[in-house]
């Protein structure tokens, strides 16, 4: 007797929700990325997409066969702002499981899931906004992203609430490239502007003009138009704007969440997307009381970390972490470019002296 794919889907379903209730992401070991009219274009490590497209029809056909084994998926059908273009998605199989499978190397076959708290990793925004500074966003980087951190999960967000029957957040035509690209330059922008419009050392103007086309909205404008020709002015508007996105993200994608557990409850978060996850951790930076460490390059006011009383350290159920880089806690500078020429000033500032 064979395993269906509906024996995998309950089994991938039962392993994954308990964990997802607590606040907790998953991220599959392989991922791959369709483009709507080629299939199956791109996979993770080693992974065959021609392969995957034939074993896993499912990912390029999100009709009618795949709505019936997902029926809360056929809400989220209607042609979204996000469903264009490629996307990523974690496909089911990975072996051709008809050449005889032995329970031993099951999960071989099965694209399995472990399990992180993202709120433990209270820096990711930084990372995240940090992918736009470099310009374009690849579908490289999309890639990598999601099998460090797990999809963003606008596939199936409409049904996210807070009934435990979540869907699996395995991506689709929601977790776009578009998806991905609009909600990094979104992040930078509100990092960026947060930065420059908070310098320690004064307001950063020439920084918050050149975002200048994300923050003069009509509400920005209605209220400090008539003064953004001051500094002081011009750093109000570009707050009301980052603060105005936050509470906005804060509100459609996390909610407060009560856990419950062997010896109580306790309270927590719970979030429909990952964006909404990050942008907790941004509403926490902007009300961190302790202190907000900046990069001490020439010139430059990146946030390189924060400490957040809210934020919990546990870092939850997250195994097999790939080389994940973690903030040290003498880190000075937000980049080595940065390093290097405050080095080179410290040099130059040495032979004036002498
Ligand atoms: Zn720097």
């Amino acid at each position: 007797m064979g395993y269906s794919y509906l024996d995998f889907t309950v089994a991938a379903d039962k392993s994954v929700k308990k964990d997802l209730r607590a606040g907790h992401w998953p991220v599959y070991r392989h991922y791959c990325v369709v483009d709507p009219a080629e299939g199956v274009i791109r996979c993770t490590r080693g992974l065959d997409p021609g392969l995957v497209q034939e074993l896993n029809p499912e990912v390029c056909r999100y009709g009618e066969e795949s709505v019936m084994l997902h029926p809360q998926r056929a809400k989220v059908y209607g042609p979204g702002f996000y469903a264009q273009g490629p996307y990523v998605v974690a496909p089911l199989w990975l072996k051709d499981v008809t050449q005889g499978l032995t329970a031993e190397v099951f999960w071989e076959y099965v694209n399995a899931a472990y399990s992180y708290s993202p709120l433990s990793y209270p820096d990711m925004f930084l990372e995240f906004a940090g992918l736009a500074d470099g310009g374009e966003i690849t579908l490289d980087m999309m890639l990598e992203w999601v099998e460090q951190y797990g999809v963003l999960g606008f596939e199936g967000r409409e049904c996210r609430d807070i009934d435990p029957q979540v869907p699996l957040l395995m991506g689709g035509p929601h977790d776009s490239l578009l998806a991905f690209d609009s909600e990094a330059r979104k992040a930078n922008a509100v990092l960026r502007l947060y930065e420059a419009a908070t310098d320690p050392k004064g307001v950063d103007v020439e920084s918050i003009r050149r975002y200048e086309r994300w923050f003069a909205t009509k509400p920005v404008l209605r209220e400090y138009g008539h003064r953004m020709d001051t500094s002081a002015g011009l750093r109000d508007a570009a707050l009301g704007w980052v603060a105005g996105t936050v509470r906005r993200k804060v509100a459609e994608d996390c909610h407060p969440e009560l856990y419950q557990e062997a010896d109580g409850f306790r309270i927590g978060y719970g979030f429909k997307s990952l964006v909404g996850a990050m942008y907790l951790q941004m509403m926490w930076l902007m009300t961190a009381t302790g202190e907000t460490r900046r990069c001490q390059g020439p010139g430059c006011n990146k946030v390189i970390d924060f400490e957040s009383s809210e934020s919990p350290k546990d870092p939850g159920l997250r195994k097999n972490a790939r080389g994940r880089y973690r903030t040290r806690t003498d880190k000075r500078f937000c980049s080595d470019n940065c390093r290097v020429k405050n080095h080179q000033q410290a040099k130059r500032r040495a032979a004036r002296l002498q």
